[in-house]
């Protein structure tokens, strides 16, 4: 049997529309990768403007990764951190992330996915608010368009309607707000600082709407990623947290999207004035070649989760493969290799040339909306009219077409869910050159969605 076949026949795909699958298995079988692109079964070569999803940064096929692995998994590939158990790269790994962090933080917490952090992130804020003897301070906001993860708690944290259907989500204590995507949510004539009040103004009714006493954390990505990569106004995030603390609720960042450089400084809450209570990393943190998330805890959560153990004993939570030595092994590597070679000013340069790019393919295009962008994190959100301002009727669909134009043009990009947007995400070893023609690849793409449109 072909192996699309046994693809088609067996294996239950993400994310993914499974009908259509069992008609076509896979459009592409990827069978090796290196730096910024990835080769499939025909040996056709595709440029991968989104890293996988927003998460090689290193690139593919790194050889010191591979050594990294090689010997961590000779010397120690597996022991677990329950009951203090020890071993040595998860506690330097830890020592680095506290050095690091944006903030002042105290402990580190691993997980294997962003979605498990996240929800650890909730345990942890229930665990606190229940030591405190608060019990009724259980809710988390959320906004629209922001992308947590998909387990049971951190499904209902995303705020997409399309993951919430057919699962019952989201559970009881979440709530969403408005985003801060100017395109749509921005009043006519409204500066960026007028709408960052806006939206903080609206999110402190909301709060005292739902009763303070009930709400415990807000969490939010810096820069929103899978929701349209919306970089915020610069005032947003500091008039947020002026709300937050006057009604003690606490903030949770979600960097695993923006975290270790992705934006061209070290992390989102850097970029956008963040000054999280709690932190969630993952993917960039080994660049994907291991799963593995870490939650980062503050000073002040800590002390509180000290006081936990004389209330409830020993903490009841972890997974087997929290603080695994060869994740461990993989981050460090990583990270080395990040700050070696001085991949974070590469972002920053290479994303001011992306950005120079994008506007000279896409501004001046009718059916363009809006370019946006920070580092190389960027998106082209796609409307059927620019004036007056009117989205395409059938949402995603433009943007799916664009997407499959580039592809044929041998360029992975990502048609976002929640908007008729395209995003690019490449890794940060990409060259200037691949630059130009993933930009030129996403254009033709384009190009072909407005003649598919005619012919329709
Ligand atoms: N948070 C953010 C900001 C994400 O982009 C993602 C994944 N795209 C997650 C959480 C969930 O991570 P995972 O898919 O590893 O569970």
């Amino acid at each position: 049997m072909e192996i699309e076949e046994k693809d088609k026949n067996y294996l239950f795909h993400p994310m993914t529309n499974l009908a259509a699958h069992e008609q076509t298995g896979p459009p592409m079988t990827v069978v090796s990768a290196h730096g910024s692109t990835v080769t499939d079964r025909a040996g056709r070569d595709y440029l991968d403007a989104m890293a996988g999803l927003w998460c090689v940064n290193v690139g593919y096929s790194h050889p010191e990764m591979a050594d990294a692995l090689r010997e961590q998994t000779l010397k120690l590939p597996y022991f677990h951190a329950f009951s203090s158990m020890g071993t040595d790269l998860p506690a330097q790994l830890s020592e680095r992330l506290i050095e690091m962090a944006p903030v002042p933080m105290s402990k580190v917490f691993y997980g294997n996915s962003g979605s498990d952090a996240n929800d650890t992130q909730a345990k942890l804020v229930w665990y606190y608010n229940n030591v405190l003897g608060r019990p009724e301070k259980k809710k988390i906001i959320s906004r629209r368009r922001g992308y947590h993860g998909v387990t049971v708690l951190s499904g209902g944290l995303t705020g997409f309607k399309n993951l919430h259907d057919g699962f019952d989500l989201p559970l009881p204590m979440i709530r969403h707000v408005r985003p801060p995507h100017g395109l749509w949510e921005r009043e006519p004539g409204q500066t960026d600082d007028e709408f960052a009040t806006a939206l903080a103004v609206e999110l402190e009714r909301f709060i005292i709407n739902e009763g303070p006493e009930t709400v415990a954390a807000m969490i939010a990505e810096p820069v929103m990623a899978a929701g349209g990569v919306i970089v915020p106004p610069e005032t947003y995030f500091p008039k947020i947290q002026e709300v937050l603390r006057r009604h003690d609720v606490l903030l949770i960042a979600d960097e695993v999207v923006n975290g270790f450089g992705r934006l061209g400084v070290p992390f989102g809450s850097n970029a956008v004035n963040m000054q999280p209570d709690l932190m969630t990393v993952a993917k960039g943190i080994t660049s994907a070649y291991v799963p593995l998330s870490a939650v980062l805890v503050s000073d002040r959560i800590w002390q509180v989760m000290l006081e936990g153990s004389a209330k409830y004993g020993s903490f009841g939570h972890g997974y087997t493969y929290s603080a695994h030595p060869l994740a461990a092994a993989a981050a460090m590597k990583n990270l080395d290799i990040i700050e070696r070679d001085g991949l974070v000013a590469e972002v920053a340069r290479k994303g001011e040339l992306l950005s120079e790019l994008l506007h000279a393919a896409f501004a001046d295009h009718p059916n363009v909306g809006e370019i946006r962008g920070r580092g190389l994190m960027a998106a082209v959100e796609f409307v059927e009219s620019r004036e007056p301002l009117r989205p395409f009727a059938a949402q995603g669909a433009f943007a799916g077409a664009v997407y499959q134009g580039a592809l044929a043009e041998g360029v992975i990009t990502r048609a976002l869910p929640a908007a008729d947007t395209v995003s690019f995400s490449p890794p940060f070893v990409v060259t200037e050159s691949e630059l130009e023609r993933m930009v030129a690849g996403v254009r033709t793409g384009l190009d072909r969605a407005v003649e598919a449109q005619r012919k329709a």
